[in-house]
């Protein structure tokens, strides 16, 4: 029996009229399924229309949503958007109804083995090397989850013989049961979401399920350096690979005198030099040696990865390297919502900094952040909401040169008249976008366009 005959015939009600909760679906109907999508928000503030979803015979229930919704219901998929601890969800539970994420459902209906990546930081950009690095097999690729198409649209087109790649939040997980890759990989856990999760300890526990349902051929790869990633080992049922940027491990993927190294099947493998790597940062190596350990037992050949590692240029924002000029390099790192993305950022390049930040205030704390810029940051250039606070935090650790400015064409005009080889160029703004933009993404390409335009 195919795994997708599991939906055929019955009734799911999909929460969420998001990107993710329209995709999956219209997927459930092509299954078979008789399906409603709802969404607490009224029809008016979504900007895109469901027309589609009338064309095929999907159901809508927009704005008020009561438990009538569950009367009759199999299945409920719960968008990554929406938390579980909502009532409708727990009536849902007490009725007897199958939760799910989308990542469930993508599970259910894949004939292709998952391999999924988890953490708080470098997901996106871990994905996205392991898909490539897959690719090199020959073997079919669907690279999905925050990226690229839904992951149960990927699960629907992968072969049996090919794989998925699955970047996977732990809000996915919330709603995981029977979801099983073949490889994870969990690469750090730092207080995040904690909004959402209620503790550290939950936050855990939802990122643990991504391999408590392995079994014992199974691959989980784990941060060695991350002393709570390190430990979930006692609870894993898989295989334990771990990663080090900071030792040696007798068996495992770890950077050496320079280079990435493997310890595993009895062998030595000496993989890439670290300078060879084309994304930047100390983080970048935790992000490739997870890269390699998956995509080893994945099938990938040794010298295949360390082409990639030599060529992929990292993803769309994310100290994204954007043109040259008179000498300088600009980066677009809009990606850097907080000052701890900032701070990778920062210490990724050897000094010479002139940073562009500022943007709505997160009212974090600042005083590591600009530790660290002290010693690589040789001009500020600050805007948006934040800018004053930033210059003030600045100011007071001794910082020279802050320059505080209106706009985002000021900021690269001025960068561009202050900026001298050997400086870079580096857009990491430690704040979020909604002052100026409706997003970091939008923020990026601002950049990118006025770094491009000028001569
Ligand atoms: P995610 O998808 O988990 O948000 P990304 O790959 O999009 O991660 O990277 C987002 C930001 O997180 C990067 O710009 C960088 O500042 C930081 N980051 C990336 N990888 C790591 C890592 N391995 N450890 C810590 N921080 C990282």
């Amino acid at each position: 029996m195919s795994k997708q005959t599991e939906f055929a015939n019955k009734k799911a009600l999909v929460l969420g009229a998001g990107i993710s909760g329209l995709s999956v679906a219209k997927i459930l109907k092509q299954l078979g399924a008789d399906v409603i999508v709802s969404d607490s928000k009224p029809i008016e503030k979504f900007d895109h229309d469901f027309s589609e979803l009338k064309a095929a015979s999907i159901g809508l229930a927009l704005g008020n949503q009561n438990e009538q919704l569950l009367d009759g219901i199999d299945y409920l998929v719960v968008s990554p958007g929406i938390s579980i601890y909502i009532p409708l969800v727990a009536a849902a539970q007490s009725r007897g109804i199958c939760v799910m994420s989308e990542v469930e459902v993508a599970y259910r209906i894949s004939a292709a083995p998952m391999v999924a990546i988890t953490g708080t930081n470098g997901k996106t950009t871990t994905t996205t090397l392991v898909g490539e690095m897959l690719k090199t097999t020959g073997r079919q690729v669907g690279v999905g989850g925050n990226i690229g198409a839904s992951l149960s649209e990927q699960a629907l087109e992968i072969k049996a013989d090919g794989f998925i790649v699955a970047e996977i939040s732990s809000f996915q997980l919330e709603g995981a049961s029977r979801f099983h890759p073949r490889i994870a990989a969990i690469l750090n856990l730092t207080p995040d979401h904690l909004d959402r999760h209620r503790s550290m300890e939950i936050y855990q526990q939802m990122k643990e399920r991504i391999f408590i349902t392995q079994q014992a051929n199974d691959y989980i790869i784990l941060n060695y350096d991350d002393e709570a990633v390190r430990e979930m080992a006692n609870r894993a049922p898989g295989k334990v690979v771990y990663f080090s940027r900071k030792q040696r491990l007798d068996s495992g993927f770890y950077a050496e005198s320079g280079k990435i190294k493997a310890a595993v099947d009895g062998k030595n493998i000496e993989i890439c030099a670290i300078d060879a790597i084309k994304i930047k940062g100390g983080h970048n190596v935790e992000n490739a040696l997870a890269a390699c350990a998956i995509c080893y037992f994945a099938g990938a050949q040794i010298e295949a990865m360390a082409e990639v590692l030599k060529n992929f240029p990292g993803v769309e924002h994310r100290i994204e390297p954007v043109a040259e000029r008179k000498g300088v390099a600009y980066y677009n790192d809009s990606k850097a919502t907080n000052p701890e993305s900032s701070i990778k950022a920062l210490e990724a390049f050897d000094g010479h900094i002139i940073l562009i930040a500022g943007g709505r205030d997160k009212n974090t704390d600042l005083t590591e952040f600009m530790t660290i810029a002290k010693e690589r940051v040789e001009h500020m250039i600050l805007l948006g909401e934040a800018q004053q606070r930033f210059a003030e935090a600045a100011a007071r650790q001794g910082i020279k040169n802050i320059h505080q400015v209106a706009s985002f064409e000021e900021a690269v005009k001025l960068a561009y008249s202050l900026a001298q080889p050997p400086q870079v160029v580096l857009l990491s703004p430690a704040c979020a976008s909604y002052d100026m933009f409706d997003n970091y993404e939008q923020r990026g390409r601002v950049f990118k366009d006025l770094v491009r335009r000028l001569i």
